[in-house]
């Protein structure tokens, strides 16, 4: 017994002394090594990333590709804990732009803990958020070399690769619950350069979200990077500049506070389609924060924008259809690309809409129809249609016997490059969003509508507002300072 024992113990220990590492277990304990070592990563409970940089408005800038428009992010405060999926962020933005809640600086309070996301307002009030800013905050959580590697190290992770791609080595990291992250560390110093991981954007669909990192320094045996550059595909969305990132070995309390715990994770917002008559065959579809508008012709209906949501949006596709059922909804006009205002354009092409909208639009239009929407499927992923669409570039008329409208571009708009407004002379009324928002605080867009409406000389009566109510032009006016 005793001999055939100890036989077993010398033959189970020849096999592990000739079983190599495993490649991903070779290249994981290489990474650790360039950053300090596994047991200096592992002896970390909390990290404190401080700093500042820039956020840029990717999706409401002047064009898709423009970059100019950014909010500055000054005392930025990041604190990880790093045994519970936990984090908190602090951070004020002050946008360099003409920004419709004004210039003045905002803080911002946001954390999370395990599935619960929250932010805590100016008056300390706490607010429970939903599913996509866990699942942001998340991915945010772990774009971080030292997050993502003491997953890997305490096996809460599981580790697939080496692969190689020119002067980087790649390993896929995977954390039940939070996905696949792909980190990619500099094949001479093992350094982590980049982590990259998928996600699923309303308009954009499927997408890649990378964190580049560099400019690393040693604090406390740990190698750290201080500057991290965020994209969402090609368009960059954040630049962080930190000081010495502070490392320590007890748990700071990160936990969510009790309001947003006991809370229930807000559900999709409740669809609301309100139809409100604005002259005969002219309605305006109101409810939630985003409206459109129907206009009816002799044998067909025109929509006038497709926002917020696919769900909002066949919401008040299913209103027009109620409105007019013996007339088929042909057309959409689309004011601008601004994600919010877009975001139910891939359902309207689902129904069958065509597209009608400013030149400066037709290309992101056509990509965002284009994209694969694989991680969340939509009604145009599930049912292709192809995309009809008519670009304009100062003006375009849609008329009929019953019905005019003219469709202008608001050049020179500050909102954005690619605004449009559509006038209706008989019934004297704009239809129009963003330009001028009626009751808004500040309206810093609504003096170059109001030139407009005077050089084109417009007879405008009322203006319908996708954004507010149905007002007289001499709200506007009053909204224009000096006007
Ligand atoms: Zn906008
Ligand atoms: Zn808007």
């Amino acid at each position: 017994m005793n001999r055939s024992l100890s036989f077993t113990v010398l033959v189970v220990a020849a096999l592990t002394a000739c079983t190599p590492t495993p490649p991903e277990q070779q290249t994981l304990t290489n990474i650790a090594d360039a950053l300090g070592g596994r047991d200096r990563i592992l002896a970390v409970h909390t990290l404190t990333l401080e700093g500042e940089g820039m956020n840029w408005n990717v999706g409401q800038d002047m064009t898709m590709d423009a970059t100019g428009q950014t909010f500055a992010v000054t005392g930025y405060k990041r604190e990880l804990d790093l045994d519970a999926v936990r984090m908190r962020v602090q951070q004020t933005r002050t946008p360099n732009f003409l920004y419709y809640q004004g210039q003045a600086a905002q803080t911002q309070r946001f954390g999370l803990d395990g599935d619960v996301a929250y932010s805590i307002g100016a008056n300390d009030a706490v607010t429970r958020n939903g599913r996509s800013a866990m699942v942001d905050r998340r991915t945010e959580y772990f774009h971080h070399p030292v997050t993502l590697l003491r997953a890997a190290l305490n096996n809460a992770a599981t580790v697939a690769g080496p692969r190689s791609e020119g002067n980087e080595t790649w390993l896929d990291i995977t954390v039940p619950d939070a996905g696949t992250f792909s980190l990619a560390v500099d094949a001479q110093s093992n350094l982590p350069a980049r982590v990259r991981s998928r996600g699923a954007h309303p308009n954009l669909g499927d997408v890649v979200i990378e964190t580049e990192f560099s400019d690393y320094a040693e604090v406390d045996g740990l190698n750290l990077p201080q500057r991290f550059v965020t994209s969402i595909d090609r368009y960059r969305s954040t630049e962080m500049r930190l000081s010495r990132p502070t490392l320590s070995a007890s748990a700071a309390d990160l936990a969510a506070p009790a309001e947003a715990r006991d809370a229930a994770a807000p559900g999709a917002p409740a669809i609301n389609v309100v139809a409100e008559v604005v002259a005969p065959g002219v309605w305006l579809l109101a409810g939630q924060s985003h409206h459109s508008a129907l206009i009816e012709f002799a044998d067909h209906l025109v929509l006038v924008e497709a926002p917020q949501s696919e769900a909002r949006t066949l919401a008040v596709i299913a209103k027009a259809r109620e409105l007019v059922p013996g007339k088929r909804l042909t057309q959409l006009i689309s004011s601008h690309f601004h994600f919010d205002h877009t975001a139910g354009i891939r359902a309207a092409v689902a129904e069958g809409l065509s597209v009608i909208t400013q030149d400066g639009n037709v290309a992101y239009v056509e990509d965002v129809i284009r994209r694969p929407h694989t991680e969340q499927p939509d009604a145009l992923q599930r049912q292709p249609q192809p995309l009809t669409i008519e670009g304009f570039r100062d003006s375009k008329v849609l008329e009929d016997t019953t019905r005019r409208v003219e469709l202008y571009h608001l050049s020179g708009n500050p909102h954005a490059d690619t605004l449009l407004a559509a006038y209706l002379p008989a019934e004297r009324v704009l239809i129009q969003v963003d330009a001028f928002s009626p009751g808004a605080p500040v309206n810093p867009y609504a003096a170059n509508l109001l030139e407009q409406i005077r050089a084109r000389k417009l007879q405008v009566n009322r203006i319908v507002s996708l954004h507010g109510p149905i007002v007289p032009l001499a709200e506007l006016v009053k909204a224009v300072p000096a006007s």
